[in-house]
């Protein structure tokens, strides 16, 4: 007989790096403490923990502890290797252990509402309804319902495919008596759709990994379109024909209806989604479902890194070098290196793919650390696409398109293709600019012009937010000569309109597509005819656009001489995925990068050299400049209303950095954009060519950090491994 628990150790989500004790209240406490979710009393509030040990050493005096107010469940949400991999994550990260793992809940669990049903629910006909279906009116709703769930109980959601309007059909039968509601044992399963046949690198990547017995991470370096998908497929087919469960984490832009429809097709099994378009209940029940074991296949964006997986066999990472895995806000954690972190707790292997592997994973794959697999042609596509640099020198432009561009365009309408004008700027113009005096609309609260929309007619801060009418005469200069500088999404859309005015036109960018489903609309309206896309980077994943035959890439130049150092990666990363969205099928696709720079060595390597080039020289520059792989930083960030303030405290925290550290220190210094939505940003580096001895600093530091009278004045907040600095 154990002895009754007194004390429960408790993580709150409040922003304070430690966990509170509480008294035990045994009313209702479930068998299972550890894991569970209580109520507690915190300040004024009331709010939900989740209970992480019981009967502590060390804790307070019993007669200063306040009692939990309740017991949630009857079970744990969470536990075992979850619960103990975001205990690592909140050391690792030195993010407050609370919120950390309040992160991890759906946000439907972090409130005082008991846990959603997870079972799959469908319709049966009673005795009386199977012995009644003939005297039903022939052709009515009930009778067809009833006709349905003659042979078997049919699952609701089987139901919304086969009948319109079932329900009510369904709460007509119910009431007669003559049908009812049950739970089904299990989900029903569909037949899985075969796919194509693998291909000899497919057949051996996907063999490698399901050879591995246990923890086991892969890159699989496949060109775009080489078929990495199929390989996904494959081994999570395998892995549930072993009864175990899988996790597939893709892009917040790459989890599109196309996407999840294949898997589902071709899995046999219900695919559980878990993404921020969700309603909050949904998530909740994909997640227990999960958790439960009722969901065998999880396909989810960066927060779907904290699935439950009490039967797990296999995590993908798909596009891993994204930078969508990357929290950059509140608790900063990165998805992918969290999986690695979890597939090796669970004993699993680990998959991460890529036409462009981060540099960090290339290297990774390097040192042998993950088993390198690489898919180096298209799987069903003819042949690579054709990538040109175009020269823009000295050119006549027509905002922002070259002569030749407009031709090609013509030409690749003409013969009955689709073409995708690329620009990563929405908007109609970056900067609305005065032509007498050189001034430039500002953001009142950001250091950044205001970008102009709506044809010059509204101007509207893209950090910040705020919007205004564009002014009709300059505040500086009174002139008349305010002019828009630059190329948007919305300017070249209204020049390709005039240009082209009998061949659709279609915009595709954040402005446009603010609900999920509008993208996939404006996609199905042009269908395969001829036509024009003029997209950001929404458009440069995801989607298979078998007409794409030509690719224009607008302005690439910004990227090419960027202080962050990460640029290049990102830029080259960014150029191979647009690029790999021309000719995917049969037709063969062409690609035309527009520049001032055409002997830029970046793009000189990539187009020559492809990517693995790239990443050849980069990594040696990455090297001689000391920064990842081949560092490893932490990132100090403050912000204030006066710049003193947020300086005040980073040298604060400089000076209790120990003597002889090896651990080297810059700043404080301005933040890349010093100031945004109307705090002061300054930031202190920290960088070390080791892992370890930085987290040896930053397990000292962080307390003192907290504890430092200056750290009231701002808001700071620690970037482990940022990934833009
Ligand atoms: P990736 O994920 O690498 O971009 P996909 O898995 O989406 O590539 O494959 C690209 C296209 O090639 C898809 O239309 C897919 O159906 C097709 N495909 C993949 N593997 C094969 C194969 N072995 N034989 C024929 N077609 C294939
Ligand atoms: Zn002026
Ligand atoms: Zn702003």
């Amino acid at each position: 007989m154990p002895l009754p628990i007194t004390r429960l150790r408790v993580a709150v989500p409040v922003p304070l790096p430690r966990l509170f004790d509480y008294l035990n209240t045994p009313e209702n406490q479930p068998s299972q403490a550890l894991g569970c979710r209580v109520r507690v009393p915190f300040g004024p509030r009331e709010l939900t923990g989740i209970v992480v040990a019981t009967d502590p050493a060390g804790s307070a005096a019993d007669s200063t502890l306040k009692p939990i107010s309740r017991w949630l469940d009857p079970d744990p949400v969470l536990a075992g290797e979850l619960l103990d991999s975001l205990h690592w994550l909140s050391r690792y990260t030195h993010a407050p252990p609370g919120e950390v793992i309040s992160a991890a809940l759906p946000s439907a669990l972090r409130q005082d509402q008991p846990l959603p049903d997870t079972r799959a629910w469908g319709w049966q006909l009673t005795p009386a309804g199977q012995a009644g279906v003939a005297s039903l009116r022939a052709g009515g709703r009930p009778r067809r319902l009833a006709e349905l769930l003659a042979p078997r109980a049919t699952s609701e959601e089987a139901l919304d495919q086969q009948l319109e309007d079932w329900r009510s059909a369904a709460r007509d039968l119910g009431k007669r008596g003559l049908a009812e509601r049950v739970a089904l044992a299990a989900a029903p399963i569909p037949v899985a759709a075969a796919g194509p046949v693998p291909n000899a690198e497919q057949a051996a990547a996907v063999a490698a990994i399901q050879a591995a017995t246990g923890f086991q991470p892969f890159l699989l370096d496949g060109v775009t379109g080489s078929g990495k998908t199929e390989v996904y497929l494959q081994a999570i087919s395998a892995c549930l024909a072993a009864g175990r469960q899988a996790l597939v984490l893709v892009p917040e832009i790459g989890l599109t209806p196309q996407t999840l429809a294949r898997f589902r097709q071709r899995l046999g099994v219900p695919v559980h989604t878990l993404h921020s378009g969700m309603a909050d209940g949904a998530r909740a029940r994909s997640w227990l479902a999960a958790a439960r074991g009722q969901a065998r296949v999880i396909l989810g964006t960066r927060s779907a890194v904290f699935t439950p997986l009490p039967e797990a066999g296999l995590i993908i990472v798909d596009e891993e070098h994204d930078a969508s895995y990357k929290q950059q806000d509140g608790f900063r954690y990165h998805a992918r290196d969290f999986a690695l972190v979890r597939a090796k707790a669970l004993d699993v292997p680990v998959v991460l793919g890529s036409a462009t592997p981060a540099l960090e994973t290339l290297n990774n794959a390097a040192a042998g650390r993950y088993v390198h697999l690489r898919l180096r042609k298209r799987a069903a596509a003819a042949a690579p696409p054709r990538v040109r640099i175009m020269d823009m020198r000295k050119r006549r432009l027509h905002d922002g398109l070259s002569e030749e561009a407009l031709q090609g365009i013509a030409s690749h309408v003409a013969a009955g293709g689709q073409v995708l004008v690329f620009k990563n700027r929405r908007g109609y113009a970056p900067a609305l600019l005065c032509h007498d005096c050189g001034w430039t609309a500002p953001c009142q609260r950001c250091d950044s012009p205001l970008t102009v929309h709506a044809g010059g007619r509204r101007l509207q801060c893209h950090h910040c937010g705020a919007r205004q009418a564009a002014p009709l005469a300059c505040p500086q200069c009174a002139g008349l000569a305010l002019q828009p500088q630059g190329i948007g999404t919305e300017r070249l859309e209204e020049r390709l309109q005039s240009h082209f005015p009998e061949v659709p036109v279609v915009r595709i960018d954040r402005g446009t597509t603010s609900r999920r489903d509008a993208l996939e609309q404006a996609l199905a309206e042009l269908g395969q005819q001829p036509g024009i896309l003029i997209g950001t980077q929404i458009l440069a994943k995801g989607h298979d656009l078998p007409q794409l035959t030509l690719v224009v890439v607008v302005g690439i130049d910004e990227g090419l001489f960027s202080a962050d150092f990460r640029a290049s990666e990102k830029l080259a990363q960014q150029l191979i995925q647009v690029a790999g969205r021309a000719g995917r099928a049969q037709r063969p696709g062409e690609v035309w990068l527009q520049t001032h720079h055409p002997a830029h060595p970046l793009l000189q390597t990539l187009v020559n050299g492809g990517y693995h080039a790239f990443a050849a020289s980069e990594m040696e520059q990455r090297q001689a400049a000391g920064f990842p792989p081949f560092a490893h930083l932490a990132l100090l960030r403050a912000e204030a209303q006066q710049q003193e303030q947020a300086n005040d405290f980073l040298t604060a925290v400089r000076a209790l950095l120990p003597a002889g550290t090896a651990v080297e220190c810059y700043g404080p210094m301005p933040a890349p954009m010093p100031r945004r939505a109307g705090y002061q940003r300054s930031q202190l580096l920290l960088s070390s060519t080791q892992r370890a001895p930085l987290h040896r600093l930053l397990d000292s530091l962080v307390p003192g950090i907290h504890a430092l009278p200056a750290a009231r004045r701002v808001r700071w907040s620690l970037d482990v491994d940022p990934i833009d600095l």
